[in-house]
């Protein structure tokens, strides 16, 4: 049977490899997986009890409404119920506002070096990517800016600015986002859509997260994630902020049971154990810190982080360090598919995990000839 050109270029995600996937091809045990940006804290203890307690009405259908979750999260968040929708992770809620939003040939905005997803979606919904070049590894916002103000037919649809980013780890100034809002937010040809799912770890002193900006008036929308700070990645729960018109269309379109009954007691559970949210920023602030240390002493360059990862480039092809490290028992993520071709992307984790992926990095690196880099950028180390 036939299906469009787009549907048939369509490239599977490529997930970080599986610990037993790596075990299975590389015959080791005890891998270490830093490839998925996942928290290697684990699943908290008053999740799992949660998730215990709960297990016996799972022959029940789930509450099509997510009633509890929303309401925890307004509190939490302080946003008013009105405004919010839960996805079956954010990745249900990117795909959903491509699919409501854009019609075929038209188009999204993003960044160069954007999270993957928004692209993949846009491609199964037959809906073009416009990718801005980034300036120093960060979002270009003026140069989007323009491509805006050029779009005089709203072409675009839909701008996703992931902040911070992955994979760079890169983020946008709350003077910077001041700006674009100022000229775009009152747009309404098109929505602006704030991706923040590593919110919890930024340090930097001038980011802001978007979700003051959520009101009926602005046509700004934020999505988290529990999937990292939260620790919940395998149960999906993805959270969308917006104007009421957009969480109106969003409950109408997807699946009424799109989240399941064990996520939404978890996230529940997840959201009012704030303890382990420190904990995992704590020891995310920590390994980074720790990981730029070991990288500038090895002289890898690598862009300053505000999630709980961080990109770094090897100076050497990026597919040979990665599979060197394999047979070293360490799982990293290449980001070939972002264009980078020497650079890999390691997730903090454990200290323990941490100081055996650095002295993996440490033993394969002098054996793999240099290469030249496409990027030659200011960035650190
Ligand atoms: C990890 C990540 C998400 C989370 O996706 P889920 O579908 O909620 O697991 C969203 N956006 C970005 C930029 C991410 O890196």
């Amino acid at each position: 049977m036939r299906v469009s050109p787009e549907i048939a270029q369509l490239v599977p995600y490529k997930p970080g490899k599986s610990i037993a996937e790596a075990e299975r091809e590389y015959g080791i045990q005890d891998m270490t997986k830093l490839a998925s940006n996942e928290n290697s804290l684990g699943v908290s203890e008053v999740v799992k009890k949660a998730i215990a307690a709960r297990l016996d009405q799972q022959f029940r259908y789930p509450d099509p409404s997510c009633y509890d979750l929303i309401h925890c999260v307004a509190e939490l968040w302080k946003v008013p119920v009105a405004h919010i929708a839960i996805g079956n992770g954010s990745n249900e809620i990117i795909d959903l506002l491509i699919r409501i939003f854009c019609e075929p040939g038209q188009q999204i905005l993003t960044t160069e070096c954007a999270f993957v997803a928004y692209a993949v979606c846009a491609q199964a919904a037959r809906v073009g990517v416009c990718q801005v070049p980034m300036k120093n590894w960060k979002i270009d916002l003026q140069a989007m800016a323009k491509v805006l103000r050029e779009d005089k037919d709203h072409k675009i649809r839909l701008i996703f600015l992931p902040n911070p980013n992955n994979p760079t780890g890169a983020y946008i100034t709350t003077s910077e986002v001041s700006e674009f809002l100022n000229e775009f937010s009152q747009n309404c040809e098109r929505l602006i859509v704030f991706d923040e799912a590593y919110d919890e770890f930024v340090r930097a002193p001038d980011y802001r997260s978007a979700l003051g900006q959520i009101s009926e008036s602005a046509n700004v929308v934020v999505i988290r994630t529990l999937s990292k700070a939260y620790s919940l990645a395998g149960l999906r729960v993805g959270v969308l902020f917006a104007p009421t018109f957009v969480i109106d269309y969003f409950n109408r379109v997807r699946n009424p049971f799109n989240v399941n009954d064990l996520a939404q007691v978890a996230a529940v559970a997840a959201l009012r154990d704030q303890e382990f949210v420190k904990k995992s920023v704590q020891m995310v602030w920590q390994g980074l810190d720790y990981f730029y240390k070991e990288l500038e002493g090895l002289g890898l360059s690598y862009v300053p982080s505000q999630g709980n990862f961080v990109l770094f480039d090897t100076h050497r092809d990026a597919v040979a360090v990665n599979e060197a490290l394999l047979r070293k028992g360490v799982i990293l993520r290449p980001v070939l598919n972002y264009g980078l071709k020497t650079h890999l992307r390691m997730t903090v984790g454990l200290d323990s995990e941490n100081k055996k992926a650095i002295s993996a990095l440490k033993e394969v690196i002098s054996a793999i000839p240099l290469a030249v880099s496409r990027w030659k950028g200011p960035t650190h180390g």
